[in-house]
């Protein structure tokens, strides 16, 4: 069924029904810290979870909310003031830790020591933060969505072709030489995987028995067969990676032909958002 809205200035205009976000903010406390964590829900799309954990990478959340605004799904968040390292303190001391390597106590052992200090008590913290976040990612989740952006050159598809850094933290690599090297897909699913690959981007299929044992979450979705994929590009390349996001949904869905988001329910959600537009109660800004 299409549903059509008209913009504000009565311009005949079409687009697509939006679903309304429902969001809820939960407060973590680690030593000294409140860490805020968003979990944003479109629609009633729940088994496909996007997740961000570093809150510097905003190219990628505005990507993710365009496409969770019309196909729905999960967001889960964590706020840090738009950084990476999330710092805290317990007793005078002061801790960091980059929240992609706290899923396994090696992980977090690494990234206190990148961040200068460590102590058993951090350590433990930051578990525990770890399993409460992931507390949020429900087990009936079809595909864990991560979203990850970069800086040129540091971390690429360059990383996992011979003679990269990762090179042996995958198991297979498609490198499309006209793509930017910095926009990548990488998953724990060989069929992902090829799909991606096959729409021309740049793809890696992590090596889940071989790959470095990092504490990131790749790494802890390929050891317990969690369907998972980090979509990457370059900060601030916004269109280049809801292209890749909306090409993994279209996997997705013509996989799961019976999905979501054509339930009556959706579609009554979803024409009442429009209806809202409509009638001009809600701020639009993207119409
Ligand atoms: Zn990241």
């Amino acid at each position: 069924m299409a549903v059509y809205s008209q913009s504000a200035d009565n311009n005949i205009s079409v687009s697509k029904p939006v679903y309304l976000p429902v969001e809820k903010t939960v407060l973590y406390k680690i030593g000294n810290k409140t860490v805020p964590i968003k979990i944003i829900q479109y629609g009633t799309v729940k088994d496909i979870v996007y997740i961000n954990m570093h809150d510097n990478e905003d190219a990628a959340v505005e990507a993710a909310i365009e496409v969770l605004e019309v196909q729905g799904g999960t967001l889960i968040k964590v706020e840090n003031n738009g950084q990476r390292v999330i710092r805290f303190k317990l007793g005078n001391i002061t801790y960091g830790f980059d929240p992609n390597r706290i899923y396994a106590r090696i992980g977090i052992q690494q990234t206190l020591r990148d961040n200068k200090r460590t102590s058993p008590q951090a350590i433990v913290e930051i578990e525990k933060f770890a399993q409460y976040l992931l507390s949020f990612i429900p087990d009936s989740t079809s595909c864990i969505v991560a979203l990850h952006n970069n800086t040129e050159g540091l971390f690429s598809i360059k990383s996992y072709t011979p003679g990269g850094n990762r090179q042996r933290d995958a198991k297979a690599v498609y490198e499309n030489p006209e793509k930017d090297i910095d926009d990548i897909a990488l998953t724990t699913d060989s069929l992902l995987y090829q799909k991606m690959a096959d729409a021309g981007f740049n793809s890696i299929w992590q090596d889940n028995e071989r790959a470095k044992k990092d504490g990131s979450l790749s790494i802890y979705c390929g050891e317990r067969n969690l369907r998972y994929i980090n979509i990457e590009t370059q900060h601030g390349k916004v269109a280049e990676y809801i292209e890749m996001l909306e090409k993994l949904l279209e996997i997705l869905a013509t996989e799961n032909k019976k999905s979501p988001s054509q339930s009556e329910e959706d579609v009554t959600f979803r024409t009442n958002r429009a209806l809202l537009r409509k009638n001009g109660y809600l701020l639009i800004s993207k119409l």
